[in-house]
Order: structure tokens, then sequence, then C-alpha cells
């Protein structure tokens, strides 16, 4: 029809919604709006109606129409529900070939059913992660798509142009069928859960060394410009420098000391169960945000645990803050290791073929997690097929080189009563797989002792039972 000028349609217009047709039309793409609720709507056009080519709507019918085919529609509306109701909605107007883009945190199991049940309509479903905030969304967005490649042909340029760019390499690359580009996203946010415990166990180390907030906001800063150059470590310091406008302490001091969550990190982890894939520190990370929130447990623990005093007075402050430099990056390095192993295995478990230096390479720019970290990773995973992240040279070395600090910091903290469970869970890991023989081999026994679930023995091959009892 004459009318249906758009190339991209959002919907959902609330923060990222917003944002993200604001950046599509700062690209010159003219972009078509709905919102269930016509208030918002309006309040984008009102603010920025004349930023660029927007086409309003106050239906879906409308909204639909205003589209060239086939259509490109990009639903940024409440994960579950929201996305469901927003499809049925659509439905009715859509043509074969049209292609729908859920860029909501959707649970990708959710995606595969979606993307299922759109393609027997002969619809393109796109389960596209998308990392970088509000800010993100406005200005360049890591982007993670997972879809048909057919459907990427025409979808993919549109999101690449509004990604992130890493010295002009787009934020933007197709990740896999169904799925996968929300089970990259996914695994992701499990890794930003780490990135953000191992930061906080940092500050927490040197504050129990009696370092104050301005010291410690200076030791981020300067970590900043090396090694563990990332958004995180970044705003780390911005967040320890805000200072409390009604008590003119440090923010920090103030804010209650209970982690929310909204679900990534726990998908991570429940899927790592289930794919039998040790993802410890992430595990780690969303325990310990778990212990954080419950009031009750840490009241009962004040009350009737003893221990050291939880501080420490270390032999040479910047040695000190050197040694937390180095956990920090060692545990960082295992936090990739482990979520980029559930990557390969999920690609493995569910047909994804997913190409783990691509996915290093759009997190390099745009996401939460992004770290200077990252280009070596995707270099590393781009040389050879690596079966972890930790077989890589110069990972490897980085680590023996990092792990004489990390040993202290793990060592110290404990030493003091200083809880660093994302610390401690990374160096044990990394004991644990370099290790040439671990202590399962009793745990095989004790099985075998009371389930005669039987063993393997070192010596020769076969199946093995003792009659444990016999002779006691
Ligand atoms: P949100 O608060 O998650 O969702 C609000 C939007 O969803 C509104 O436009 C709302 O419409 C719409 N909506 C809710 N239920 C609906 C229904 N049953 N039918 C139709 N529309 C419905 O918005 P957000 O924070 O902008 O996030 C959007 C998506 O991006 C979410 O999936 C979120 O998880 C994901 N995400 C968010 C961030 C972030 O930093 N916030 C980052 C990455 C990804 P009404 O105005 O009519 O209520």
């Amino acid at each position: 029809s004459p009318s249906a000028t758009a190339q991209v349609g959002v919907v959902g217009l609330a923060v990222m919604g917003r944002n993200l047709a604001r950046n599509f039309a700062n690209h010159g793409h003219t972009v078509a709006l709905y919102n269930r609720t016509q208030a918002r709507t309006d309040d984008l056009m009102a603010a920025h109606g004349s930023d660029g080519n927007f086409v309003p709507a106050t239906s879906v019918e409308e909204f639909v129409a205003s589209l060239e085919r086939p259509r490109r529609i990009i639903l940024m509306v409440q994960a579950g529900a929201g996305t469901d109701a927003s499809i049925e909605s659509l439905l009715p107007y859509l043509e074969e070939g049209d292609i729908v883009v859920d860029g909501g945190n959707a649970n990708y199991e959710d995606t595969r059913v979606r993307e299922e049940n759109l393609r027997a309509k002969g619809l393109h479903f796109f389960g596209v992660g998308i990392s970088g905030g509000e800010e993100g969304a406005l200005n360049g967005p890591s982007i993670m798509p997972g879809g048909s490649k057919e459907g990427y042909a025409q979808i993919g340029p549109l999101l690449e142009d509004i990604s992130a760019k890493y010295e002009g390499e787009p934020c933007c690359a197709y990740i896999g069928p169904d799925g996968a580009g929300h089970f990259v996203k996914m695994v992701h946010n499990g890794i930003e859960y780490a990135d953000m415990q191992f930061i906080a166990e940092a500050y927490d180390v040197l504050k129990a060394a009696g370092l104050d907030t301005k010291a410690i906001s200076d030791a981020f800063r300067e970590w900043n410009t090396g090694d563990l150059d990332s958004f995180l470590i970044e705003i780390t310091s911005e967040v320890l420098d805000q200072v409390d406008a009604s008590t003119g302490k440090a923010l920090v001091d103030v804010i209650r000391d209970a982690a929310g969550q909204k679900g990534t990190g726990r998908w991570t982890v429940q899927n790592a169960l289930e794919l039998g894939v040790p993802v410890n520190t992430i595990a780690e990370s969303v325990f310990a945000r778990s212990v954080s929130g419950h009031a009750d447990l840490r009241a009962a623990g004040q009350a009737s645990l003893t221990g050291p005093d939880q501080t420490f007075t270390p032999d040479d402050v910047a040695t000190l803050v050197e040694d937390v430099r180095q956990a920090l990056w060692a545990s960082k390095v295992i936090a990739y290791a482990q979520g980029l192993d559930l990557i390969r295995t999920g690609s493995i478990q569910y047909g994804w073929d997913i190409d783990v230096a691509e996915v290093a390479k759009i997190w390099r720019a745009g996401c939460i997690i992004r770290a200077r970290l990252l280009e070596r990773i995707r270099s590393e995973y781009a040389a050879g097929n690596l079966p972890t992240l930790l077989a890589a040279p110069s990972i490897s070395e980085g680590l023996a080189n990092a792990q004489k600090g990390w040993r202290r910091v793990v060592a110290d903290a404990t030493l003091a009563g200083v809880p660093v469970p994302g610390f401690a869970s990374a160096v044990s890991y990394y004991d644990s797989v370099r290790a040439e023989r671990l202590p399962a081999s009793l745990i095989q026994g004790l099985r075998d002792f009371f389930g005669a679930h039987t063993y393997q023995r070192v010596d020769v091959d076969g199946t093995f039972h003792t009659e444990w009892s016999g002779d006691r």
C-alpha cells in the first residue's frame, strides 16, 4: 500500500523500546510505533517526534499497515505474557515472510516454542538478546540474534546498523537458530553476575584492609587503564565516588546490602545443572545475592556465630592492591571460561552451531560485560577449537602469573573472616581442573559401598563392584 512507508516497527515503548525506536530513527530509518497504552506513543512523539521519521499508530492494524513488506517488527515488551499477548494481537494482520523479533529478556526455551509456532504460520521469529541497558538501546547495544538464516538476511542489516561498534565492526552477528540468541544473552547475564560479585569482593577485601572508599575508587580507576579495562570496573569508581546528599556519606555505605535479581543468573545456573556444565563461579554469584537478601538467616548468624573480626592489616598496601587486581582478573577469566563452556555445550545439545569467537566478538562493545579481555578471548577462539578458554596459551600464562596474588587474597581474606565466595570458587575450579587426581575416587568407593553403584579402575578396563561388608 502507498502508506506503507516504515522500514521497521517497534511495539512496546517503555524505556527500552522507546530508545531502540529513537536509535533506528537516528540511523535514518522510518520507524512505525505502537504501544498498548496510547500515552507512551504520544509521549515519545511529543519528546522526540521531530528527531526523525516516526509513524505513530493508534491500533495494531494501523501499525502493521504502515510497514513495508516483509514487515520487520521488534517487540520490546514485558518478557513472557507481554510477548505472547503482543504476538497474538499482531497475528491477524501479518503475512507470510514477515519477521517478528522479540528483543526482551525471554527464556530461550519459550523462544524455541514461539519460533516453532510462528514458523508453522510462515513467519520468521527471532529471539534477540539485547544488552546495554537504556543507554545502549539508544546509542548502540550489543545484539545477539537467534532465528532463521533466511530471516536474518532481512533483519540482520538493520540490527547491525543500530548496534554498538568495536573498531568499526558491528556488535551484532547471527548466533544460530531459534533460542540461540536468547541462550547466549542468558549466559551473558550469568557472566555479568560473576563479574559483579568479584568486583564486590575486591571492594570488600580492600575495605577490610582499612582502605577508605576514595582509595578503593582510585584503585578501580587505575585498574581500568590496564588488563581489567571494562565497563563494570569503570562504573564501579563512579558508584564509589557518589556521595549521599542527605548524610554526606559515601552512598554505597547507606545502600541496603541486599542484592536483587531478575532471574537470568538463576536461569543460567539451572540450565548449567541440566546440561552438566560446571559454572561454579556463576552459581556462587547467584547464591551470594541470595545470602545477602536473607535477613533472617543473617540475623541468626550475627547473633550466634563467632570468628575473626573481618578486618586485617596488610604487610604492604600496594602489594595487597596488586594482589586483589590479580584475583579479580583471574577469577573473571574463570567465569568467562565457565560461561563459554555452557554456550559450547548448549550449542551442541540444541544443534545451534554457535561460533564462540563470534560471541566474544559481539560482546566487545555495547553490552554490560564489555571488556578489553573479550578481544583476547575472541582471538584465542578464532585461532583454534578450544576445549576450554583456559587451554589458550595467553590465558593459561596470564593465570600462572596472577595466581600468587589470587591465592594470597583468598587465604588472607579467609583467615580474616572476610567472605570471598567468588574468588575462592574460582581458584578451586582452577585447581580442580589442573589436578592430576581428584578425590572423586573416594566418592565412587562410597557410592559403591552403600548403593552398589560400581566403579572403574585405573589399571584394568571394565566395571567393578566390591563386596565391602564381607569381612567387617
Ligand atoms: P518493561 O517494563 O519490561 O515492559 C513494559 C512494556 O511492555 C510496556 O510497553 C507495556 O505496555 C508492555 N506490555 C506489558 N504487558 C503487555 C501486554 N500484555 N500486552 C502488550 N504490551 C504489554 O519494559 P522495558 O524495561 O523497556 O523492557 C522491555 C524488554 O526489554 C523486557 O523484556 C526487558 O526484560 C528487556 N530488557 C530490559 C533492559 C533494561 O535495562 N530495562 C535491558 C535489556 C533487556 P503498556 O505501556 O501498555 O503497559
